[in-house]
């Protein structure tokens, strides 16, 4: 849904290659075949982006920040006249007090940290990379305090489905805006490994609403992603789906998506028959069909059906 004062969004995958190693990598199949975009053709994607309109960039991965072009990056979007610089990352980079603040001098305005645990020992061992988690928490304490916009994110998996509330009490140490904590993507390593990283909805739903309960303690905005709202009940407000902008659009080496929010709901996602019982028919677009026992996990809800915007 598009909210006043949107401005357009184009996420950048600049390539797939990382420092990290995540057990539930999205795009682990992709490392190794797909090459990263030259310093030349990411030029050329922000020409573009800025053709189309475009006020802002968000960088993603693999790790942006690996990239030895990357603050020529940032300046370079920046002169052609994008508004707001945003990247995902794994923060290790930002461990280095000198680099961090080369990357906000450049123009880099709003960061997502992506923290998977709580500790060293649950956050290190789903990355598979020994020191990740004191990096990471480092690279946050160098640029907390500095006029940008800190947000994180977490990947909901069977490793630490138990733990999103102790990850959210470490994340409400931090001022941060927004976190989301997401359902894992059904692709890559995760798909390879799927029965042992991921969880079932019903698994998650209460250290979820947990999770979201403090945040809300703490006057903060924690939310969900790709889990459907039979599992989000008195938590809809907490879905990200339901702000989703219409006007975002994805690029990548090997990928142009031009409206990801309705690809998403016509191509990737599935319902089934017993959801035309469900109060949230109207409003839910179900979750990735690469998931397993959709159909048995699925709980229509009854009652009178809901239209946007009516959550209470
Ligand atoms: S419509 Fe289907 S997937 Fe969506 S909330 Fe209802 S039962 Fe769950």
């Amino acid at each position: 849904m598009k909210q006043e004062g949107d401005i357009k969004r184009t996420d950048l995958f600049l390539g797939y290659e990382c420092n990290n190693n995540c057990r539930f990598c999205m795009v682990s199949d992709k490392k190794e075949t797909v090459i990263s975009a030259s310093t030349a053709q990411v030029e050329q994607e922000i020409r573009d982006a800025v053709a189309r309109g475009v006020e802002e960039l968000h960088f993603l991965g693999g790790e942006p920040t690996i990239r030895p072009d990357i603050l020529h990056i940032i300046r370079y979007a920046k002169a052609q006249g994008i508004k707001i610089v945003s990247m995902t990352t794994n923060g290790r980079m930002f461990y280095y007090p000198g680099f961090a603040k080369k990357l906000l001098q450049a123009g880099l305005y709003n960061i997502i940290f992506s923290l998977h645990g709580h500790n060293a020992e649950l956050h290190d061992m789903l990355t598979q990379s020994p020191g990740s988690f004191e990096q990471l928490k480092k690279g946050i304490e160098n640029v907390s305090g500095e006029n940008i916009e800190i947000c994180f994110n977490t990947t909901i998996v069977k490793q630490n489905y138990r733990h999103l509330p102790d990850i959210a009490e470490l994340m409400v140490k931090y001022p941060f805006e927004t976190t989301e904590m997401i359902f894992v993507h059904p692709f890559g390593q995760a798909l390879a490994d799927y029965d042992t990283i991921v969880p079932a909805f019903s698994q998650v739903e209460p250290y979820l609403h947990k999770a979201i309960d403090i945040g809300i303690k703490n006057g903060k905005k924690i939310h969900s992603r790709y889990i459907p709202f039979c599992f989000m009940q008195g938590y809809e407000n907490y879905m990200s789906e339901i702000y989703e902008r219409a006007d975002v659009e994805h690029k990548g080496p090997d990928f142009f998506e031009e409206d990801v929010t309705n690809s998403r709901k016509k191509t990737l996602n599935v319902k089934f028959e017993k959801c035309r019982r469900c109060k949230y028919d109207i409003v839910c677009s179900g979750t990735y069909k690469q998931h397993r026992n959709l159909e048995e996990q699925y709980r229509p809800v009854p009652g009178k059906k809901i239209e946007e915007g009516t959550y209470g």
